[in-house]
C-alpha cells in the first residue's frame, strides 16, 4: 500500500520541518541545537510539548505564544509545510526506493541551507546570509557516500561537485572584475557542490541554467517593486529552487 508512504512521508517531513527550524536560527548563532528546549522569544516560556506539534499548534493558537499571545513567525508552520510537501513528491515521484531516502535527505539539505541564507540576508542581525557548512560540505560529505550504492555513482559525484562549485566561481569571478566587489556569498558555490555531489555531473548545466534565470528574475522584480539597485538576492535560494525542480524534470530534459 503506496498510501501507507505518503501518510509516513507526510509525518516525517513535518518532524523533520520542525527539527530544521531549530538549526535555521540557531546554527547561524552558534547556539547549542540540543539544549534549551524552545521558548517564547516574547515571554521567555518554555514552549510545553503538546504546544510544540508541527503545524498544528501553530493553526490551533492562531500564530499566538500561549502564554503571553505574542504573534510566532509565519516562517515556523511555512518550513515544516514545505517539508512536507517535498517529502510527499519525492516519495510519490521515486516510490518505495532507496532514492526517495537519498533525495529526501538532500531536500532537507537544500531546504535548510536555502531558508538559512535567506532569513539570515533578511536579518539585520546579519551582515549578509548564511550558508551552514553542515548543508555544504557536510551535505557533499552525504553525497559521496550516497554514490556508493545508487546513482549517479562514485566518480560522477565527485565531478559534479567539482563542477558544480567550478560552475559558480566563474560568474562570481566575473562579476568581481566588473564591479569591484563581490556579488555572490562564499558558500554559494560550496552549496552546487553539494547538490552536484547528490545529483551528478549532468545535473550541473540544469541547475545553473535554472537558478541564473529565477535570480534574474527574482532580481529584476525586486528592482522594479523595491526601485532599489543594490537588493540582496540569496543565491542559495535559487540553487534550491533549481534543485528541487531537477528532482521531478530533471530526467525529461
Ligand atoms: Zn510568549
Amino acid at each position: 500500500m503506496m498510501m501507507h508512504y505518503y501518510i509516513f512521508s507526510v509525518l516525517f517531513g513535518l518532524v523533520l520541518g520542525s527539527f530544521m527550524n531549530v538549526l535555521i536560527y540557531r546554527v547561524p548563532r552558534n547556539l547549542s541545537i540540543a539544549t534549551p528546549g524552545s521558548s517564547c522569544p516574547k515571554c521567555g516560556k518554555a514552549i510545553r510539548w503538546y504546544c510544540n506539534i508541527p503545524l498544528l499548534s501553530y493553526l490551533f493558537q492562531r500564530g499566538r505564544c500561549v502564554d503571553c499571545g505574542a504573534p510566532i513567525s509565519w516562517q515556523y508552520p511555512f518550513v515544516e509545510f514545505m517539508t512536507a510537501l517535498i517529502f510527499l513528491c519525492i516519495t510519490i515521484r521515486y516510490g518505495a526506493d532507496i532514492l526517495t531516502v537519498k533525495y529526501c535527505i538532500f531536500a532537507f539539505l537544500i531546504l535548510a541551507g536555502a531558508f538559512t541564507d535567506m532569513f539570515t540576508a533578511f536579518d539585520d542581525s546579519f551582515e549578509c546570509g548564511v550558508l551552514p557548512h553542515y548543508c555544504t560540505i557536510g551535505g557533499a560529505a552525504l553525497g559521496y557516500i550516497f554514490a556508493f550504492w545508487t546513482e549517479p555513482g562514485l566518480i560522477d559525484s565527485f565531478a559534479g561537485s567539482g563542477i558544480g562549485a567550478f560552475s559558480l566561481y566563474i560568474p562570481a569571478y566575473i562579476y568581481y572584475l566588473i564591479r569591484g566587489r563581490e556579488g555572490m556569498g562564499d558558500g554559494d558555490p560550496l552549496f552546487m557542490a553539494m547538490a552536484g555531489s547528490f545529483l551528478g555531473v549532468s545535473s550541473i548545466i540544469y541547475l545553473f541554467t535554472v537558478s541564473a534565470l529565477f535570480g534574474v528574475f527574482l532580481g529584476l522584480i525586486a528592482v522594479v517593486v523595491k526601485k532599489n539597485r543594490e537588493v540582496k538576492i540569496p543565491y542559495a535560494v535559487m540553487i534550491g529552487i533549481a534543485s528541487i525542480l531537477y528532482l521531478f524534470t530533471g530526467n525529461f530534459i
